[in-house]
């Protein structure tokens, strides 16, 4: 099977995880000798690197597989793979391997080769090549995936995994099933990678996660004491480890820009925002799930935190920096939300004045708790009119926070230019266009925004 392939092309949907994933699995095709190509009709190899949390992005993989149908009658020997959080065993169509499988993905799509699991990754060649099977346990599988160098897409950016997993189990959401407890990485291991990065020219890191903001956490929480005389738990001598992280990877020489995501606001420590708003490196931005306005569908999608919450976060970071940036997950219609709590939704947009949210409607997803006892009741007309009217009351909000830049200077990394307009995100995450002024490509330029649009700032 590997033998036969030359050249490979990965096809990458949606989160900064998924993206750095993509990177280590270019890097071991690359150790195999095969040739990365940017055409994925002639690439032997296609891989469907993407996430399958929402039912309508699994729908949406298998209607572009279905696309290569044509290619592969011509091209018996393409092979096509994918990988994605909702696979928990490697399965392969082929009846001479020990991982062959009737597994009812692989029945979904008759193109499809392989299917998994991003963590057997390190185990490649013994499934594809020496095609035998050997188990480990899941932990030492995350440690040495994670020990897998990336092979950077970006000249300037790289995108580090620092924990996977997840421990908080809301509702609507099947990610602690399919990518199993958190797991974090040592410290020691992150500020080494990134060190390695930093020496070639990497200016910004982001640090990524499904939770980075419990990195750590249930280790960090059993060194708690308990005063025995007075009978009270003391408070922590130490800092949160996720507060340390930030500090050691802002004392890294080279690097200049750190962003991370996702995280929660339950786990968002009063040392965690010390250390985002005095780590100089740390950039004024910050995506935090809010996921409903209402406590009561808080409640209901077992979230741990109030939207007053959420609030108090957002007052302390913008009282030092008005100009900071804040954006959130919203998932519209749980169950169950009347027309009431919706319009509690559009008052708390007003109320925070979000830079960004990221709306989608509530669709079941299979083995969650809400697919099993709840009743998903709202009709899909009336979550579309109110996802319409969130977008209306978003624009709003984020035309308003971006008039606070005007007149002002931003700092721009640039990422491209192209017709001699240069595209980059300022400090705190808006895309900003200007023209060229013989800068240069991944240069920090400090520019006067004249006005801006919904979505950018402008320079001129
Ligand atoms: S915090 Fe909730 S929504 Fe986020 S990954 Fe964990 S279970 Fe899913």
């Amino acid at each position: 099977m590997w033998n036969k392939l030359k050249t490979y092309s990965i096809k990458t949907f949606w989160c900064a995880m998924n993206f750095s994933d993509s990177e280590k699995i270019s890097s071991v095709l690359d150790s195999y000798w095969l040739t990365e190509v940017l055409d994925d009709e002639n690439a032997d190899l296609v891989i469907f690197n993407t996430c399958s949390i929402k039912q309508k992005s699994e729908d949406k993989i298998f209607g572009l597989l279905h696309n290569f149908k044509k290619i592969k009658e011509k091209f018996p020997h393409r092979k096509y793979w994918i990988t994605w959080c909702m696979v928990k065993k490697s399965w392969i169509r082929d009846k001479e391997s020990v991982f062959y499988s009737n597994d009812p993905l692989l029945r979904r799509s008759e193109i499809l080769d392989f299917v998994f699991r991003i963590l057997d990754l390190p185990k490649l060649p013994w499934i594809l090549w020496i095609n035998k099977n050997s188990d480990k346990n899941l932990n030492e599988d995350k440690e040495k995936f994670f020990q897998i160098q990336q092979k950077l897409k970006s000249p300037h950016q790289a995108i580090i995994p620092i924990q996977t997993g997840c421990d908080n189990f809301c509702t609507y959401c099947v990610v602690p099933y399919t990518r199993g407890k958190e797991f974090s990485r040592s410290i020691a291991e992150i500020t080494r990678e990134i060190n390695f990065y930093a020496k070639k020219w990497i200016k910004e890191v982001i640090l990524v996660g499904q939770n980075v903001n419990s990195y750590w956490k249930w280790w960090w929480i059993t060194k708690r004491k308990f005063d025995e005389e007075n009978k009270k738990w003391l408070d922590w001598e130490e800092k949160t480890p996720f507060a340390k992280l930030l500090e050691e990877v802002n004392k890294i020489e080279w690097i200049e820009r750190i962003r991370f995501q996702s995280s929660n606001p339950h786990d968002m420590t009063n040392d965690i925002i010390k250390a985002i708003l005095n780590c100089e490196k740390v950039m004024p931005s910050l995506h935090f799930a809010l996921q409903s306005w209402n406590d009561e569908i808080l409640k209901k999608m077992r979230r741990r935190h109030t939207f007053d919450d959420f609030k108090k976060i957002v007052k302390k970071l913008r009282s030092k920096n008005k100009k900071f940036w804040i954006s959130t997950d919203i998932i519209v219609w749980f169950c169950g939300e009347t027309e009431g709590q919706f319009q509690n939704t559009l008052k708390a947009i007003r109320e925070i004045q979000f830079d960004m949210i990221y709306i989608s409607q509530y669709s079941v997803r299979k083995w969650t708790f809400a697919w099993d006892k709840m009743n998903d009741d709202i009709s899909l007309e009336i979550k579309k009119k109110r996802w319409q009217e969130t977008n209306e009351e978003l624009k709003k909000s984020m035309k308003n926070r971006m008039s606070i830049f005007q007149w002002e200077k931003v700092k721009v990394l640039i990422d491209k230019i192209e017709n001699w307009i240069c595209e980059w995100k300022t400090e705190e995450n808006y895309v900003c266009r200007f023209s060229e002024k013989n800068y240069k490509v991944w240069e920090i330029v400090e520019v006067e925004v004249i006005w801006s649009d919904t979505w950018a700032l402008k320079w001129e």
